[in-house]
């Protein structure tokens, strides 16, 4: 059997722990046998992270405006613990932050469904997916806390030095004051990048703030998407069929609970903060959760959720089997093999992602799974597999029909 070819080259983005040992397997056994990968590797692990000072993670950023898609490994981010686990020059920052910066993109998480695994909300029977703006508002706010009375101001101090001054409150007693922004851009790229994704996986579009209560800002969110929907998107959504849908953050989540799910739920950043978190955990496993990066340039960088699994690492390091589910990370590779196959008109490419998909779904539905699915599915699972006999499982079966 003669391998599939790829035209242009993948950026393949490694990462750290437990992970980083799924990955080399991922692509030796799953994919390395059906497809002549062609991959731009960077290598994140954060020693190299440390290493290069974190030049690597820029690098990586710019292969994939290079090339327009990546698929990237999860990745430590350090903290105080970890600057002293791997004796790190310094704490760097999140790789994900910075390539998200870069690229301008916007964040959507999608649940693998499997129909041994029940949503915990019953009317769901589609994936709802979770689009976060991830900039501005509370993630970078400024704030005081007073323990005497006064008054509380915004004020807002333009180039030419001219001030717009609000009153906030006159504060009768100790109190607290938070100051937090946004800007026109960011917002409009969230709106591209989630009119993107929708074209792209052809499904509605629900967007809600809270506008009647904050009459500026919440507004300038509603007014912006508004805008570019009707003047950008409104023929093409019109075109395949699908809708932009807005209301009030309350109304919407109320409506959530009742709906079939098959959309994208855009989400300010708060919001999208609290509810993916909901939306992973109510559909059963984060190890069932991916993710994709989408700019509105169209660049996209695909992944799991979930994070470097450390608690299975250590296990690992002792010689001990975990039960790793590699699902997420499977699906990462086959989002963005897929994207490569359009970009390219590689049908093959396209065909091969959708056939891997399949059978690990189907795979899991007859009673094969790592741990953390066995313990949330009914019926029962018939074996649980450990992190190596489920990508060899997957293996064979993918040997008898790719
Ligand atoms: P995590 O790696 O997502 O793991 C949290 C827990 O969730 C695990 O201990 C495990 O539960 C369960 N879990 C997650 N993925 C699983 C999988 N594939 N199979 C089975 N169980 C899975 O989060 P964390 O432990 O908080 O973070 C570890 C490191 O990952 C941190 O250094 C963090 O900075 C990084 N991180 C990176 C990304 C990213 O690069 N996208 C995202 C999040 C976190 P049990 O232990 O109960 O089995
Ligand atoms: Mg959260």
């Amino acid at each position: 059997m003669s391998k599939i070819q790829m035209k242009t080259p993948l950026v393949e983005i490694d990462g750290d722990e437990m992970t980083r040992v799924l990955w080399p397997i991922i692509k030796e056994k799953l994919l390395a046998p059906f497809v002549e990968l062609k991959t731009e590797y960077y290598d994140l692990g954060i020693k190299k992270r440390d290493e290069t000072d974190d030049q690597v993670t820029l690098d990586a950023a710019n292969a994939i405006k290079k090339y327009g898609v990546g698929v990237k490994n999860a990745t430590i981010t350090p903290n105080q613990e970890r600057a002293k686990e791997y004796s790190l020059k310094k704490q760097w920052k999140s790789p994900n932050g910075t390539i998200r910066a870069m690229l301008d993109g916007t964040v959507f998480r999608k649940p693998i469904l499997v129909n041994n695994i029940k949503p915990a909300v019953k009317s769901w029977k589609k994936p709802i997916v979770v689009g976060r703006h991830a900039y501005g508002d509370v993630y970078k706010n400024a704030e005081i806390k007073t323990l005497v009375p006064g008054k509380a101001e915004i004020v807002f101090t333009d180039a030419q030095g001219r001030q717009t001054r609000e009153t906030i409150m006159e504060l009768p007693g100790p109190g607290i004051i938070q100051g937090i922004h946004n800007t026109n851009a960011s917002i409009s790229s969230f709106a591209r990048s989630c009119f993107e994704y929708c074209l792209d996986q052809k499904i509605d579009c629900w967007f809600a703030t809270k506008d009647t209560i904050s009459k500026q800002y919440d507004q300038t969110f509603k007014l912006i998407f508004e805008d570019i929907f009707k003047n950008e998107y409104q023929q093409p959504f019109e075109k395949i069929g699908i809708s932009f849908f807005y209301s009030l953050i309350d109304d919407v989540v109320a409506k959530m609970m009742k709906t079939e799910g098959g959309m994208l739920w855009a989400c300010k950043n708060y919001d999208g903060d609290v509810m993916s978190d909901l939306v992973a955990s109510a559909f059963g496993s984060l190890a069932m959760m991916s993710s994709v990066l989408v700019s509105p340039h169209g660049y996209y960088e695909y992944e799991a959720a979930h994070g470097t699994v450390q608690r299975h690492y250590y296990k690992h390091l002792k010689g001990e089997k975990t039960s790793t589910n590699s699902v997420a990370l499977i699906f990462a590779w086959t989002g963005a093999l897929r994207k490569r196959g359009e970009l390219d008109a590689l049908p093959q490419l396209c065909a091969f992602s959708d056939k891997v998909e399949k059978t690990i779904i189907e795979m899991i539905e007859e009673g094969y799974m790592t741990g953390d699915l066995a313990a949330i599915c009914n019926p029962p699972a018939k074996r649980v597999l450990d992190s190596m006999q489920f990508i060899d499982t997957l293996a064979q079966r993918l040997e008898k029909i790719v």
